[in-house]
């Protein structure tokens, strides 16, 4: 099967290099704006709109024309990527994913160019066509070099508040495992930051101490005289944090969904729309969009490993549910975090008995779908309900 993969590195470049960075970024701007002026005004004239291929094919003219000869400096490729880019900003647009586009500024933190093809790595250095070879931070510890596998597709270089990156996209064909059969002993449910064996991942100490720390500079710049130096330095600062904070958020995910899909054979979780639930009661931990971006790791990571994700829908009330006996408990309040049946008495703790129940909802639907075949035997609920108690007895460790 053939997968998509992305590398991220940063580059160090030369003084002169950082300046052909802005330069061939400055380009890409300009094309972008100039053929989207074009557009409009096309449209707006009432006109037929120049289409893709027309205005690529206007690069070789502007470069002739003097006002615009400094275009020649710049690798042809990375110009057509950019009218290529608005193609799709105006693809996203008909197709009512995003606005109208919009043009880019100038003075915008995200600056950036592409190359379709044309790029080599070697060792430590990317070769970027008409710019050169540019140095790259590349772990040498064997364990963290970072082997870029299959074919080279898209190279995007792009600056960032720490400094300029280039990631690397990739495909790649990747050999695929016999499947395997889920049963409730090799699977997991996940309900947010839970998972039905009774772990949960909570934000790690350093993280919220770095969130302290962006607070206080926050204060700080809004106390620097509008227009400074000093103003634009802060400002610099808090860009760098919350890239800094961005960075770990993703990394403790990372490690999160390579766990996940490393010890189970199918993963079951909620599928549920974080946006209207984060103005509910569940707290900032799922409002930063750590629920989604979770979601989106495990299902590429769970494709590459062949193994099976499964979202279970919202209408389903796992958080009502005794996992235990099956009894709905309508009158829980959404604040109460532990919770006792009043069926059969079992002690619960909202979130993992919520992970426990998507499980079992998870492998019903699954079993259903006709997808796994041993599992009819056995019995859907029974064996994750043991599986509660299990979890509901680490949690009272804790
Ligand atoms: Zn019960």
């Amino acid at each position: 099967m053939i997968v998509r993969k992305a590398y991220q590195f940063k580059l160090e470049p030369t003084p002169e290099q950082a300046r052909l960075f802005r330069q061939f970024a400055g380009a890409t701007r300009w094309v972008y704006n100039h053929m989207l002026t074009e557009r409009r005004a096309a449209f707006k004239a009432g006109q037929k709109t120049p289409t893709t291929n027309e205005q690529i094919n206007q690069l070789p003219i502007l470069k002739q024309q003097d006002e615009t000869a400094w275009l020649k400096d710049i690798h042809s490729q990375v110009l057509q990527d950019a009218v290529l880019d608005l193609d799709d900003a105006f693809a996203r647009f008909f197709s009512k994913q995003n606005g109208y586009p919009k043009f880019k500024k100038k003075n915008s933190t995200y600056q950036s160019f592409s190359y379709p093809q044309g790029i080599n790595v070697n060792g430590n250095h990317v070769w970027l066509p008409k710019i050169g070879w540019v140095k790259f931070r590349r772990s040498h510890k064997p364990k963290r070099y970072r082997e870029i596998e299959g074919t080279i597709k898209r190279a995007t270089v792009k600056y960032k508040a720490s400094g300029w990156y280039v990631s690397l996209n990739c495909e790649v064909d990747i050999e695929q495992p016999d499947p395997v059969d889920i049963t409730p002993d090799n699977s997991i449910g996940i309900d947010l930051v839970t998972t039905s064996d009774g772990e949960k991942f909570t934000n790690p100490r350093h993280y919220r101490k770095l969130e302290r720390k962006l607070k206080r500079e926050q204060r700080k710049l809004s106390r620097k005289q509008p227009g400074s130096n000093n103003r634009l330095k802060q400002k610099q600062k808090v860009a760098r944090l919350h890239e800094r904070i961005a960075n770990r958020r993703k990394d403790t995910l990372h490690k999160l969904s390579r766990q996940l899909i490393d010890e189970n054979q199918a993963i079951f979780c909620e599928n549920l729309n974080v946006k209207g639930m984060a103005k509910g009661n569940m707290g900032k931990s799922v409002g930063d969009a750590a629920w989604s971006e979770l979601v989106r790791q495990l299902k590429y990571k769970a494709q590459w490993a062949g193994k099976p994700l499964l979202q279970v829908g919202r209408f389903y009330a796992s958080s009502q549910l005794c996992s235990a006996c099956q009894y709905q408990h309508t009158e829980l309040a959404p604040s109460e975090r532990r919770w006792t049946c009043p069926n059969c008495g079992v002690e619960h703790d909202r979130d993992i008995n919520g992970a426990i129940n998507i499980h079992t909802e998870g492998l019903k639907q699954y079993v259903a779908a006709g997808l796994s075949e041993t599992l009819n035997a056995c019995g859907e609920t029974v064996r994750p309900a043991k599986r509660a108690r299990l979890a509901e007895a680490r949690i009272s460790r804790l």
